[in-house]
């Protein structure tokens, strides 16, 4: 029974496939967004990506105005995101290997493992100059005297 219910469900996605293409109608909702996601996904073994547009029945716009963005129509049809793989890559303060998003690397030239590493590695053989110094010791003095 609910094969011959998904089966009409097919057939009618499939010519309002037909009706859109034709100019007849123009809009399609969230569901049936999701379904030629899914049927798109079947086909290629990937989620749609933006560029695919051109073969999908649907619009950018489309997407944008239901789901709010791409990522969030490909979660609605519960499809992978298209991410690229997390590279491993070596923490420039203690060498530890981690991985890291592709996208999070072109932000910096160097890579660290946590905020630890990154702080220790751009505080360690920093110059102060003497009156930083004078400073430093003075305010470490107040707090030693607070704290007897
Ligand atoms: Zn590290």
């Amino acid at each position: 029974m609910d094969n011959i219910i998904y089966l009409h469900i097919h057939r009618l996605l499939d010519a309002k496939l037909i009706l859109l293409r034709s100019n007849i109608i123009t809009m399609f909702d969230k569901d049936e967004i999701a379904y030629f996601a899914r049927k798109f996904y079947d086909n290629h073994k990937h989620a749609p990506r933006l560029k695919d547009i051109q073969i999908l029945p649907f619009s950018k716009k489309q997407v944008i105005d239901l789901f709010g963005s791409w990522s969030s129509m490909l979660r609605y049809a519960q499809l992978p995101l298209n991410r690229n793989p997390p590279l491993l890559v070596k923490c420039a303060n203690c060498s530890r290997m981690f991985k890291k998003q592709v996208k999070e690397m072109r932000k910096s030239l160097k890579h660290f493992c946590s905020c630890a590493c990154n702080a220790q590695y751009y505080t360690t053989g920093r110059k102060h100059t003497q009156a930083t110094k004078d400073k430093i010791s003075s305010s470490l003095k107040a707090h030693r005297i607070f704290a007897d």
